[in-house]
């Protein structure tokens, strides 16, 4: 018999909190140094985010983790360049879309 007691939700591979995520992803339009009009990639499978936040109130660090390699899944944002931000767009009419800039401190980390 199982136990109702148990909290099954998800946890988050980056940050480990349980539970705190979005509607699945439906559309992310990304910003690159070559394509500055945007360009929409469109997850392949359902892709819900963490929605936890830090101590300091900072997004986790899997929304950027998702942008990146949605980039690098496509050949033709992989070659457009540095990203510097993407709006996130939810199946969902309720959840409104999030607008992501790319920290500078994330940038010089892989520069
Ligand atoms: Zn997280």
């Amino acid at each position: 018999m199982a136990d109702s007691n148990v909290d099954d939700r998800p946890i988050c591979a980056q940050c480990g909190a349980r539970g705190s995520q979005t509607p699945p992803v439906a559309v992310v339009l990304v910003f690159l140094e070559q394509m500055p009009e945007g360009y929409p990639l469109i997850p392949s499978a359902p892709y819900p985010l963490c929605e936890a936040e830090g101590r300091r109130g900072e997004p986790c660090e899997s929304i950027m983790v998702f942008i990146e390699s949605a980039i690098r899944a496509h050949v033709e944002t992989s070659r457009a360049g540095e990203w510097s931000a993407a709006v996130i767009c939810f199946g969902s009419a309720t959840r409104l879309p999030w607008l992501v800039k790319r920290p500078l401190a994330h940038a010089l980390a892989r520069a």
